[in-house]
């Protein structure tokens, strides 16, 4: 299986910071080609992003996608302020984040919606990251496994056969842009509940399902997180908003 870094930018950065950032990093992981590497910008410096990436790939080897940090399940129509999955398809945008906690917990989104997303990226052949993680409080109750089970079956629901084109990211929502990030143990033994369970629902295919770690991933903690079986990636937030540092992560994977 090949490990997966990606990077959530959040709301920052706008086409210039971008431009500026891609002129910065792609020449560091040029031929860097044994690791998948993706970078969600939002969704006005995708286009600009794509062009750049594009014209990148056409000098050389590069290994890095674009995704999305969210879309809406329908084509198109009457859902002022959403995004497409037609309108990422048409900037080449390989993968989507769904169901982060900042959507979940700021902007209210459920199970059953992040669970349409999915299954329409899975339609229209982009690739959904799903992002699961218990909150400070259900951790101190006991909770995390229960919690982390019910978003994977509910957010899964319809697609466990495709689970082979889906990646899940175990986010502990007291671990997002803290500074504390989960130590290796806890990760891991999250990790391995995920990856038992969806071999579980997807009747074993979910070889080439990368669990990713979230969670205040860094330069100095990438290393002994990776070291853990079952932690087959990072999706980082603040450490990825620069390049040199979004870099040395990947080069610890
Ligand atoms: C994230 O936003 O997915 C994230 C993990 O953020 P940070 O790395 O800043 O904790």
């Amino acid at each position: 299986m090949r490990y997966l870094v990606a990077a959530n930018w959040k709301m920052n950065k706008t086409v210039g910071e971008t431009l500026e950032y891609l002129d910065r990093f792609l020449p560091s992981v040029k031929d860097l080609l044994s690791v998948d590497i993706m970078i969600a910008p939002p969704f006005t410096a995708l286009s600009s992003a794509s062009i750049r990436l594009d014209a990148a790939k056409k000098e050389g080897e590069y290994n890095v996608k674009l995704g999305a940090q969210n879309m809406y399940y329908v084509e198109k129509g009457a859902f002022t302020g959403e995004i497409s999955p037609v309108m990422l398809n048409e900037l080449d945008v390989e993968y989507v984040i769904l169901g982060h906690s900042e959507r979940r917990h700021i902007f209210g989104e459920k199970d059953d919606l992040i669970n349409k997303k999915v299954i329409t990226a899975v339609e229209t052949g982009i690739r959904p990251i799903l992002c699961v993680g218990e909150t400070l409080e259900e951790r101190e109750q006991g909770k995390t496994l229960s919690v982390v089970e019910r978003q994977i079956r509910n957010g899964l629901a319809g697609v466990e056969k495709d689970m082979a084109f889906i990646d899940i990211a175990y986010e502990p929502v007291w671990a997002i842009g803290t500074g504390v990030n989960a130590t290796p143990e806890q990760a891991q033994e999250v990790h391995r509940f995920i990856r038992s369970l969806i071999n579980e629902i997807s009747k074993g295919n979910d070889s080439n399902t990368r669990i990713l770690y979230g969670g205040s991933v860094n330069e100095k903690n990438a290393r002994d997180l990776i070291k853990e079986p079952n932690v087959d990636g990072f999706l980082v937030g603040t450490a990825s908003l620069d390049p040199e540092r979004f870099y040395k992560i990947i080069t610890e994977v």
